[in-house]
């Protein structure tokens, strides 16, 4: 169906702002984007900022306008985990059988690139912008410099809060009554850290492999940039024995690394400086609800559903929402009302199935991958997985590599899992994994399960 020319204001240039933007200019919408930071393609920064795995609903969401090729060209493909597992030599896994990758992307270099895309297609940016208000009823913001000055008014047939974790779009919402929200920040924090090119500007570990050093409650992450870096994360707990209290100078940071790290720590540039120059950084999950207000305004992307990074599915998430919007929009025309009915309905459920999964990924990365009962569950399913493909699809494959919706990829997870619980189990499990027994156990516990429900 055609929609009606509008004029709609974007609040936030992120990942999710700039990308709506190019689909509501696709339908014909004039669109300003709003950004209260400078624009992000005139500030300096290496090219290493952080880096986000980006899977197949995100590639979905890019291939719908056209631009996923452009933006594989600044990715790199990771084929596999690297485990730097302690005193034991380091292991691949393997995503899937079929050269399944997810892709490390810089979200700087990809922020830009897809201001860019906006600009090209007509979008107007208004940066150094910020939005203090809005009237919801009257779909209007009010920018200024700062809370106190006098602000500018800006009049819009609809609003799209796209203002991440902390928007203000949200916070006028949460002023209604019944407006539901909560947030979680969990007692992990992560930094950021760097390991540089080779002299010859190639990597120093390998490229194509998503490496992590899983060490109890605590890990160290490395993923590839295309200038022969890597960008690494330490998640660590804020307080604690072992935590980012408990760092306090140089020679700390150098001894944790040492202690925990040894096989990498001569690799990561300007550790003891890096670490106390850059930041510690909370993690939060936040929820809320309607998304939507008087068919005006809308929130999308981490605005609306933020989650723990354990995924890698973020972002991913925010653009599956802009992939059912335009899916909405086409359906619908100009009935606004049917348009974000749909469409909060339609992702809540999914956006708290993500937001469970990544948190109970961030259990299972920190601690779980350590330990051994664990490993052999793992082992099994995927043995299974192997020999049934068509019966039992890992949550992860179904959450990363396919677009089935979040909820049901939690639900039939949950399943699974409960079959698993029951084969690690059973006497003598770690000599007869690979049993027919074993095999013919789980077959049936999948059919029983099957004649009381109707997952497929
Ligand atoms: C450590 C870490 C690792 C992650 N890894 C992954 C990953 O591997 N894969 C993945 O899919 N996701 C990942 N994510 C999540 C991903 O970064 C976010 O989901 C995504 O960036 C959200 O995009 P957004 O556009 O909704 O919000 P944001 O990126 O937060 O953008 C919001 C924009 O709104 C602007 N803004 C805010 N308030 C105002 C205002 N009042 N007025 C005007 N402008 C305003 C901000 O300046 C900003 O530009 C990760 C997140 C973290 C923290």
């Amino acid at each position: 169906m055609v929609q009606t020319k509008k004029d709609i204001a974007v609040v936030g240039s992120g990942l999710v702002g700039s990308l709506l933007a190019i689909y509501l200019r696709r339908i014909g919408h004039k669109v300003t984007v709003f950004d209260r930071r400078p624009d992000i393609r005139l500030v300096s920064f290496s090219g290493r900022s952080i880096n986000l795995a980006m899977s197949n609903r995100g590639w979905k969401t890019l291939r719908e306008v056209g631009i996923e090729e452009q933006i594989k060209e600044i990715a790199i493909p990771l084929y596999r985990r690297a485990l730097h597992v302690k005193d034991k030599p380091m292991y691949y896994q393997e995503y899937g059988k079929d050269g399944e990758a997810i892709w490390s992307i810089s979200r700087g270099v990809l922020n830009r690139k897809m201001i860019d895309l906006a600009e090209a297609e007509g979008v107007v940016f208004r940066f150094n912008e910020k939005v203090w208000d809005v009237d919801l009823p009257g779909a209007r913001l009010f920018t200024g410099e700062s809370e106190k000055s006098e602000w500018t008014a800006y009049n819009f047939d609809l609003i799209f809060g796209c203002d991440g974790a902390f928007s203000r779009i949200r916070h006028k919402m949460q002023r209604r009554s019944r407006f539901d929200y909560s947030q979680d920040f969990i007692d992990v924090g992560y930094k950021e850290l760097t390991i540089p090119p080779t002299e010859k500007g190639t990597h120093k570990l390998d490229k194509n492999s998503f490496h992590i050093w899983p060490r109890g409650n605590f890990m160290f992450i490395a993923m590839p940039n295309l200038d022969g870096s890597f960008t690494c994360t330490l998640f660590l707990p804020f307080e604690g024995e072992v935590s980012f209290e408990n760092i306090q100078t140089k020679n700390q940071a150098q001894q944790f690394f040492e202690t925990h790290f040894p096989s990498v720590i001569d690799e990561i540039e300007n550790l003891t400086e890096d670490f106390f120059k850059n930041p510690t950084s909370a993690l939060v999950t936040m929820k809320c609800y309607p998304w939507t207000y008087w068919n005006k305004v809308a929130l999308v992307g981490d605005a609306a559903h933020a989650v723990v990074p354990f995924f890698g599915q973020g972002m991913n998430a925010g653009f599956e929402d802009i992939y059912v919007l335009n899916e909405l929009m086409h359906k619908h025309g100009d009935d606004w009302e049917a348009i974000f009915k749909n469409y909060q309905e339609s992702r809540k459920p999914n956006a708290d199935a993500i937001a469970e999964l990544s948190y109970r990924n961030f259990i299972e990365m920190s601690s779980k991958t350590a330990d051994p009962r664990f490993l052999l569950q793992k082992q099994i399913e995927k043995w299974f997985a192997g020999k049934h493909p068509e019966l039992w699809i890992p949550a992860y494959s179904r959450v990363t590599f396919s677009d089935q919706p979040y909820a049901e990829a939690l639900a039939i997870g949950d399943m699974q899992e409960s079959i698993m619980k029951a084969v690690m189990q059973l006497p003598d499990i770690e000599n007869r994994w690979d049993s027919e027994e074993v095999e013919s156990f789980i077959l049936q516990q999948l059919s029983e399960v099957k004649e009381h429900t109707i997952i497929s």
